[in-house]
This record gives structure tokens, sequence and C-alpha cells, in this order.
């Protein structure tokens, strides 16, 4: 059974991360956030561990280390991963090339799950939109997504969009930064054929929404996924944790952790 070491532990997921992993019955370790929030939210009840400031002082004494935090304070947990040696599962958004690159790094001392969305419901969602983009051309449909978001999400598109934005470009055989539109204005003219609109709604406290419309002349599909607690993706985290105890060093997604692959 691994012991967890939970990064962003007082955050909005790292609040859900410490409830999923006492539902699993998953000891937590180590708890991480940054010392000004000490004050906000404290761990959840039955987590008996303190919270500390530092990643370097704990992440050893976990099997694995849950990091839903920032892309800065996510990128250094990654880059330390041939001292720490630790196994890593990475949810944090919007790190970028930077991130991408510390991520394979990492993958070569320790397993690293890395998945913008870990709920299994939208794993699945991206092998139905795969398919679905190979079967519904772009000479027949139009092909957007939407996706929304709570006021407080610091990064736009969605990681998870991206992931559908590659699901739907690999399905049609195409090159992503080729077709893509982020978002529209202006005197934009008539859409091209192939091109894939990806738009970003923010408000409220949605948990995060996703639909991936084709739209055609005549009829429309569309497919959506709704999470409606962040529970979903706290339970789908500490279930590659779990996984990823056990897993030699190498790059890993949901898929791998779902038997998709
Ligand atoms: P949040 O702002 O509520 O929580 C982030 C926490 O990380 C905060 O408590 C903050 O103090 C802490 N933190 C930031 N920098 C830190 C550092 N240097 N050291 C220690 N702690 C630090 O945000 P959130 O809604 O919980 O989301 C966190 C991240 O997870 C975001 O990148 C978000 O996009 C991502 N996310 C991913 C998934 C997924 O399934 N992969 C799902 C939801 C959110």
């Amino acid at each position: 059974m691994p012991g967890l070491v939970i990064i962003g532990a007082l955050g909005r997921m790292g609040q859900a991360l410490q409830e999923a992993a006492l539902a699993a019955g998953q000891p937590v370790v180590g708890l991480v956030d940054r010392p000004e929030f000490f004050g906000a939210p404290s761990p959840v009840a039955g987590v008996s561990v303190c919270c500390t400031s530092d990643w370097r002082e704990v992440v050893q004494s976990g099997r694995v280390a849950i990091d839903f935090s920032s892309p800065a304070s996510t990128i250094a947990l990654l880059k330390g991963a041939s001292v720490h040696k630790t196994a890593l599962v990475i949810g944090t958004t919007g790190m970028g090339k930077d991130g991408e690159e510390a991520v394979r790094e990492a993958a070569k001392f320790v397993p690293v799950v890395f998945a913008a969305n870990y709920s299994v419901g939208v794993n699945l969602l991206l092998e139905l939109v795969e398919k679905a983009a190979a079967v519904l051309n772009a000479h027949q449909f139009d092909a957007e997504i939407v996706e929304a978001h709570h006021k407080h999400k610091k990064d736009a598109p969605s990681g998870t969009a991206l992931m559908l934005a590659n699901a739907l470009a690999k399905g049609r055989e195409v090159n992503l930064q080729e077709v893509a539109c982020w978002g529209r204005e202006g005197l934009t003219g008539e859409r091209p054929e192939g091109q894939i609109g990806i738009h970003a709604v923010r408000g409220g406290d949605v948990v995060g929404d996703h639909t991936v419309s084709f739209l055609g002349e005549g009829e429309r599909v569309m497919i959506s996924h709704l999470a409606t607690s962040r529970r979903t993706f706290a339970e789908g985290a500490v279930r590659a944790a779990i996984w990823a105890a056990t897993q030699p060093p190498g790059l890993y997604t949901m898929r791998h952790v779902l038997g998709f692959d």
C-alpha cells in the first residue's frame, strides 16, 4: 500500500485528494502547501500529518507524490526526480513546453502519470472523440470544442480541451497546430474546412464542462462530459497513484492506468 504525499494539499483539488485517499484506505504521509495559505482550510478530518511548505522535506517519505499545485512548483518537483526517486502523479495544468520537457526527463528516473484530466469519463470521452473524428470527416462536419470552468481557473483553454483537440486531430490525421482556431473575434471570414475551434468559458463554480460538437448540414453530433464534483478527478488520481507505485520508470497516462492501451 503506497504512502501518499499530496502537494497543493490545501487547495480545491488537494482537499478532494485527501478525502479520496482516506476513502480508498491509502495512508497520507505528507501534505505540502504554501505557508501563506496555512491560515486557510486545514487538512481534512482523518488526515493527521502536518502540512509543510517544502516538498523536499517530505517527498521521500511517500511511495507516490500526487501534485495538483502550480506550474512552477510542479516543474521543480519533476526536476528533482533523479534525486528524490518518488513516483509521481501530476495533475497541474498550464505548464507549457517547459513542463512537458520536465515530465519527459523525470520519467527517465521514476514512474510519472501525467494527465490533464483524471476522470474515467473524460478518458472514455477522448476515445469516443478520436473515433467520431475519423467517421465524421472534415468535408462534412465542422468540429468545435467548448469548455467551461469556474472563475478561479488560471489557464485557458483547459488541459482537457487541449487533449480533446489532440484526439480530434489524431482521428482526422492532421497536425493540430495547422488547423486550430483558439477563439474568434472580429471579421473572421468564412470558416475554413478542417478548422478545429477551441473556446473557453469562465465563471461561477463550474467544476469542468467539455463539449465536442460535429456540425454538419442537417445534423449535429455533440459529445459532452460534465464534471459535477472534483471527487471524480481525485479518485482517478488516487487510483493512478496506487497503480504507479508498482510500475517501472516511464511516462504514463490514464489510458495506461485504465488499461485502454
Ligand atoms: P487551487 O488554487 O485551489 O489549489 C492549488 C494549491 O496549490 C493552493 O493551495 C496553493 O497554495 C498550492 N501551491 C501553489 N504553489 C505552491 C508551491 N510552490 N508549493 C506548495 N503548494 C503550492 O487550484 P485547484 O483548483 O486545486 O487546481 C490545482 C491544479 O490542478 C491546477 O493546475 C488545475 O488546473 C489542476 N487540475 C487538474 C485536474 C486534473 O484532473 N488533472 C483537475 C482539476 C484541476
